[in-house]
């Protein structure tokens, strides 16, 4: 199988911007072993940002442009250590892949992203991509990597993107404020109902919400990949997914 996962901030690092070590290497170890089943993996990796803020010294996630974008140039290296330090353990190779929303759009380049990908997957390496947050500002920007993760599984031809969020799926309602909420197992379409249940983001990590995760169930649904959202927290997840079972929520075109 074909699969792109997904890392939020919040699976990767404490609410301090320091890694989350202990999730991290359970993380990197079952996808590893997801890699030795046969399984070719693509990761879209969020953190750049909540990492350099953590590596920095930052007191808090900053809101002004240059200092992100300076964050994300520290926690991007700090991001791709770790997969590298992590993953080479199990004999697995990482490559980084940086682009922005002109890479997306302009034809030629999107051909030369998708054949670099190609031809990593076919030298069995994990290509570990996020939004080249040094030069992608608002007119050139995807936005938030639940998109940039879509674009990806639905250009490689995916058969399943995972989101690994902080929450286990979609609620009938804020499971944060409202103890009646109850997780929506499967979803075969897309309406304003169901639109209307998206809040904003919760950790107040990363940027992505229940918004962004839609709009990226959109594209996938379009296009016949399966995506699924579960809880980042418990990463044994991916396993019960590999094996067939009902994990967060599935959104899937009616069979
Ligand atoms: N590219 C951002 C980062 O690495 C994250 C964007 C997102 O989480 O949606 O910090």
């Amino acid at each position: 199988m074909r699969i792109v996962i997904k890392i939020g901030t919040s699976t990767l690092a404490h609410p301090t911007g320091h890694l989350n070590i202990r999730r991290v290497e359970e993380m990197c170890k079952i996808i590893s072993d997801m890699k030795n089943a046969g399984n070719e993996v693509i990761l879209v990796s969020s953190g750049a940002i909540g990492m350099g803020v953590g590596k920095l010294g930052l007191s808090c996630r900053p809101s002004d442009i240059p200092t992100k974008q300076a964050a994300a140039s520290v926690g991007q290296c700090e991001l791709m250590y770790t997969y590298d330090r992590i993953f080479s353990q199990y004999h697995h190779t990482v490559a980084q892949l940086l682009i922005t929303g002109e890479d997306v759009k302009n034809e030629t380049r999107h051909n030369n992203f998708n054949n670099t990908l190609e031809r990593l997957l076919e030298l069995n390496a994990i290509p570990v991509i996020n939004e080249n947050d040094t030069v992608a500002t608002e007119e050139i920007v995807i936005g938030d990597n639940d998109t940039l993760a879509a674009i990806v599984a639905s250009s490689v031809k995916a058969d399943k993107l995972i989101l690994l969020s902080d929450i286990d799926g979609l609620y009938t309602a804020d499971p944060h404020t409202d103890p009646q909420a109850k997780l929506i197992p499967f979803v075969h379409c897309i309406d304003d109902k169901l639109c209307a249940l998206a809040g904003g983001t919760a950790s107040g990590q990363g940027t992505g919400g229940m918004v962004t995760k839609l709009q990226a169930a959109k594209i996938c649904m379009d296009c016949g990949c399966e995506m699924i959202i579960t809880n980042g927290n418990h990463p044994e997840n991916l396993y019960d997914i590999l094996d067939g079972k009902t994990v967060g929520t599935t959104f899937t075109e009616r069979k």
